[in-house]
């Protein structure tokens, strides 16, 4: 029996990673946050650990030998966690990161650095397709001169705005129906964060088609750094701890 694999997911990736590392017959277990329902290959836990203490307590108790970070680029606070628990454990970390988007010469992106420069930088009068996960509405809510379209996959707050359209889906989307949304709403600007990857790729390709402004938050700068960007790369670095 290869070695006690803790994975972290929440993302595309780690579910990819899930089914290949199922696939070899590896002995792992996943975790979630618990924010959002899905399911994975294998065991798996939900909920927080209580910080980088109860992650290495966690680690000894159920006996981890490698710990495999596959979270999402925004999730700083537990790729950080993750990295320094493996650490005081003493076990190796992996961190399995999609690669960011990369602007094309036609886009008009506007770069910021969080939600909020965001919503202050936003044309009075726009209508704006905001693709931020529910968690990320809280600074748009104040800007009533704004109509604003939200995309997530769990119901949003949204405070008092009784005028703001929520679309409740989960991804992936093509190009076909994004030009439908932008054919509906006739979107000034889209707000999106960094996440990268495949399938929430074809908002930017109709941004660039219909010459959308797209504010795009950069990835936090704090990230252990990537020892793979794809799961069949993470897959190959995991093969001698399978063994
Ligand atoms: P975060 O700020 O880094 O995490 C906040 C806290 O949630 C962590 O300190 C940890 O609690 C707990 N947590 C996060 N990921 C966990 C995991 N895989 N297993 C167990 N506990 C976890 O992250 P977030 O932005 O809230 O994201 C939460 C989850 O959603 C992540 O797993 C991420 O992969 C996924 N996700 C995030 C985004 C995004 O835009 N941020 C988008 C898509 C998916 P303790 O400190 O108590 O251990």
């Amino acid at each position: 029996m290869g070695k006690k694999i803790l994975l972290l997911g929440g993302t595309e990736e780690a579910r990819e990673l899930a089914e290949m590392l199922d696939e070899a017959g590896a002995n792992f277990v996943v975790s979630l946050a618990g924010r959002t329902a899905a399911s994975y290959p294998g065991p798996m836990r939900v909920g927080g650990f209580g910080g980088v203490d109860g992650l290495v307590d966690a680690i000894g108790t159920d006996g981890f030998e490698v710990l495999v970070d596959a979270t999402h680029p925004f999730a700083a606070h537990m790729s950080v966690n993750a990295k320094r628990a493996a650490k005081l454990a003493k076990i190796p970390y992996y961190r399995l990161e999609r690669r960011p988007w990369r602007r094309a010469k036609s886009d008009r992106w506007v770069d910021v650095d969080s939600l909020e420069t965001a919503a202050e930088r936003l044309d009075s009068g726009s209508t704006v397709f905001l693709a931020v996960g529910a968690g990320g509405l809280a600074p748009f809510l104040p800007r009533r001169d704004l109509k604003l379209i939200v995309r997530s996959i769990e119901a949003p707050n949204l405070g008092n705005r009784r005028d703001i359209v929520v679309i409740q889906q989960r991804g992936p989307f093509d190009i076909e129906d994004e030009r439908a949304l932008w054919d509906r709403y006739g979107f000034d600007a889209l707000v999106t964060k960094n996440s990268g990857g495949e399938s929430a790729g074809a908002k930017l390709v109709v941004a660039r088609e219909r010459r959308t402004l797209v504010y795009m938050v950069r990835r936090p700068g704090r990230q252990p750094w990537p020892s793979a960007h794809d799961a069949e790369k993470m897959m190959r670095k995991l093969r001698r701890h399978l063994r």
